[in-house]
Protein backbone atom coordinates (compact mmCIF):
# COMPACT_ATOMS: atom_id res chain seq x y z
CA UNK A 1 0.00 0.00 0.00
CA UNK A 2 1.07 3.23 -0.86
CA UNK A 3 0.35 6.92 -0.60
CA UNK A 4 0.07 8.55 -4.50
CA UNK A 5 0.71 12.16 -5.12
CA UNK A 6 -2.35 13.48 -6.11
CA UNK A 7 -2.83 15.88 -9.21
CA UNK A 8 -3.64 19.19 -8.98
CA UNK A 9 -5.62 21.78 -11.31
CA UNK A 10 -3.95 22.42 -14.04
CA UNK A 11 -2.69 18.80 -14.98
CA UNK A 12 -4.97 17.14 -18.14
CA UNK A 13 -5.33 14.22 -16.64
CA UNK A 14 -7.99 16.04 -14.73
CA UNK A 15 -9.91 17.41 -17.90
CA UNK A 16 -10.05 13.64 -19.69
CA UNK A 17 -13.07 11.81 -19.14
CA UNK A 18 -12.19 8.36 -17.38
CA UNK A 19 -12.42 5.12 -19.28
CA UNK A 20 -15.18 2.43 -17.83
CA UNK A 21 -13.16 -0.10 -15.74
CA UNK A 22 -13.34 -3.54 -17.63
CA UNK A 23 -12.03 -5.85 -14.86
CA UNK A 24 -11.42 -5.31 -11.20
CA UNK A 25 -8.39 -7.63 -11.13
CA UNK A 26 -5.37 -7.06 -9.11
CA UNK A 27 -3.61 -4.27 -10.26
CA UNK A 28 -7.02 -2.47 -9.70
CA UNK A 29 -7.01 -4.17 -6.29
CA UNK A 30 -3.78 -2.77 -5.65
CA UNK A 31 -4.96 1.19 -7.10
CA UNK A 32 -8.16 0.87 -4.92
CA UNK A 33 -5.85 0.16 -1.33
CA UNK A 34 -3.36 2.64 -2.78
CA UNK A 35 -6.00 5.19 -3.22
CA UNK A 36 -7.75 4.50 0.02
CA UNK A 37 -3.94 5.15 2.01
CA UNK A 38 -3.90 8.53 -0.57
CA UNK A 39 -7.20 9.97 0.41
CA UNK A 40 -7.06 8.95 4.05
CA UNK A 41 -3.31 10.66 4.48
CA UNK A 42 -4.71 14.19 2.57
CA UNK A 43 -7.23 14.18 4.65
CA UNK A 44 -10.45 13.40 2.26
CA UNK A 45 -14.04 12.63 2.07
CA UNK A 46 -13.43 11.43 -1.37
CA UNK A 47 -10.90 10.52 -4.52
CA UNK A 48 -11.62 9.81 -8.11
CA UNK A 49 -8.99 7.82 -9.85
CA UNK A 50 -7.90 10.81 -12.28
CA UNK A 51 -6.92 12.74 -9.33
CA UNK A 52 -3.79 9.94 -9.16
CA UNK A 53 -3.61 9.74 -12.54
CA UNK A 54 -5.28 6.97 -13.51
CA UNK A 55 -7.84 7.76 -16.41
CA UNK A 56 -10.40 5.39 -14.76
CA UNK A 57 -13.75 5.19 -13.90
CA UNK A 58 -13.42 4.26 -9.96
CA UNK A 59 -13.85 6.40 -7.28
CA UNK A 60 -13.97 6.28 -3.40
CA UNK A 61 -16.27 8.18 -0.80
CA UNK A 62 -15.28 8.26 3.03
CA UNK A 63 -17.19 10.63 5.01
CA UNK A 64 -15.44 9.79 8.47
CA UNK A 65 -12.09 9.35 6.66
CA UNK A 66 -11.46 5.79 7.86
CA UNK A 67 -12.81 6.57 11.81
CA UNK A 68 -15.63 4.42 11.56
CA UNK A 69 -15.25 0.90 10.14
CA UNK A 70 -17.91 0.68 6.75
CA UNK A 71 -18.08 3.93 5.77
CA UNK A 72 -15.68 3.33 2.57
CA UNK A 73 -17.52 3.00 -0.43
CA UNK A 74 -15.56 1.66 -3.60
CA UNK A 75 -17.23 3.04 -6.52
CA UNK A 76 -16.56 1.35 -10.00
CA UNK A 77 -17.98 3.00 -12.97
CA UNK A 78 -20.61 4.61 -10.98
CA UNK A 79 -23.37 6.51 -12.04
CA UNK A 80 -26.11 8.58 -11.03
CA UNK A 81 -29.39 7.34 -11.60
CA UNK A 82 -31.94 9.52 -9.71
CA UNK A 83 -31.24 12.63 -8.25
CA UNK A 84 -33.80 15.39 -6.45
CA UNK A 85 -33.75 19.00 -4.35
CA UNK A 86 -31.19 21.55 -4.26
CA UNK A 87 -28.40 22.41 -1.56
CA UNK A 88 -25.90 25.33 -1.46
CA UNK A 89 -23.01 24.72 0.91
CA UNK A 90 -19.28 25.48 0.81
CA UNK A 91 -17.21 22.81 -1.29
CA UNK A 92 -13.13 21.86 -1.54
CA UNK A 93 -11.05 19.38 -3.67
CA UNK A 94 -7.73 17.97 -2.69
CA UNK A 95 -6.67 18.80 -6.34
CA UNK A 96 -7.45 22.56 -5.36
CA UNK A 97 -5.77 22.79 -1.87
CA UNK A 98 -6.70 25.54 -0.23
CA UNK A 99 -9.87 27.15 -2.16
CA UNK A 100 -13.53 26.46 -0.71
CA UNK A 101 -16.37 28.20 -2.42
CA UNK A 102 -20.32 27.39 -2.69
CA UNK A 103 -21.72 25.35 -5.39
CA UNK A 104 -25.15 24.02 -5.20
CA UNK A 105 -25.71 20.14 -5.53
CA UNK A 106 -29.05 17.41 -5.44
CA UNK A 107 -29.85 17.66 -1.97
CA UNK A 108 -30.10 13.77 -2.59
CA UNK A 109 -28.68 11.23 -5.07
CA UNK A 110 -28.93 7.46 -6.49
CA UNK A 111 -25.58 6.25 -6.98
CA UNK A 112 -25.49 2.65 -9.10
CA UNK A 113 -21.97 1.16 -9.46
CA UNK A 114 -19.92 -1.92 -8.90
CA UNK A 115 -18.09 -2.81 -5.66
CA UNK A 116 -14.58 -4.00 -5.38
CA UNK A 117 -16.06 -7.55 -5.66
CA UNK A 118 -17.68 -7.53 -8.58
CA UNK A 119 -21.34 -6.77 -6.95
CA UNK A 120 -23.43 -4.06 -8.33
CA UNK A 121 -25.22 -2.16 -5.87
CA UNK A 122 -27.16 1.12 -5.29
CA UNK A 123 -27.19 3.62 -2.50
CA UNK A 124 -29.08 6.61 -2.07
CA UNK A 125 -27.48 9.35 -0.27
CA UNK A 126 -28.20 13.08 1.04
CA UNK A 127 -26.22 15.97 2.09
CA UNK A 128 -22.55 15.67 2.23
CA UNK A 129 -22.78 12.11 0.26
CA UNK A 130 -25.05 13.34 -2.00
CA UNK A 131 -22.57 15.83 -2.69
CA UNK A 132 -18.98 13.98 -2.61
CA UNK A 133 -21.26 11.49 -5.26
CA UNK A 134 -21.48 14.28 -7.16
CA UNK A 135 -18.48 16.15 -7.01
CA UNK A 136 -16.25 12.54 -7.42
CA UNK A 137 -18.79 11.78 -10.48
CA UNK A 138 -17.45 15.35 -11.95
CA UNK A 139 -13.97 14.17 -11.44
CA UNK A 140 -14.60 11.00 -13.83
CA UNK A 141 -16.10 13.30 -16.51
CA UNK A 142 -13.24 15.69 -16.33
CA UNK A 143 -15.21 18.42 -14.82
CA UNK A 144 -13.79 20.32 -11.20
CA UNK A 145 -15.79 22.37 -8.28
CA UNK A 146 -14.27 25.62 -9.88
CA UNK A 147 -16.12 24.66 -13.31
CA UNK A 148 -19.93 25.55 -11.45
CA UNK A 149 -18.47 28.76 -10.50
CA UNK A 150 -19.25 31.95 -12.44
CA UNK A 151 -18.01 35.53 -12.36
CA UNK A 152 -15.92 37.09 -10.18
CA UNK A 153 -15.91 33.81 -7.79
CA UNK A 154 -14.46 32.04 -10.50
CA UNK A 155 -11.72 34.65 -11.69
CA UNK A 156 -10.74 34.80 -8.16
CA UNK A 157 -9.87 31.15 -7.51
CA UNK A 158 -8.46 30.97 -10.88
CA UNK A 159 -5.80 33.73 -10.83
CA UNK A 160 -4.78 32.91 -7.30
CA UNK A 161 -4.22 29.34 -8.81
CA UNK A 162 -2.20 30.92 -11.65
CA UNK A 163 0.04 33.38 -9.50
CA UNK A 164 0.76 30.63 -7.03
CA UNK A 165 1.92 27.97 -10.34
CA UNK A 166 3.70 31.33 -11.52
CA UNK A 167 5.80 31.35 -8.08
CA UNK A 168 6.43 27.53 -8.41
CA UNK A 169 4.24 27.37 -5.26
CA UNK A 170 1.37 25.07 -7.09
ZN1 LIG B 1 -12.18 16.87 -6.05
Amino acid sequence: MAVLPIRKYGDDVLRLPAEPVTNIDAPMQKLIDDMVDTMYAAPGVGLAANQVGVSQRLMLIDLSVGKRRGELHVCVNPEIVDASGEVTEEEGCLSIPDFVEIVTRPERVKLRYIDRNSVEREMWGDGLMARAMCHEIDHLNGTLFVDHLRGFKKERILKKIAKLAKGGMW
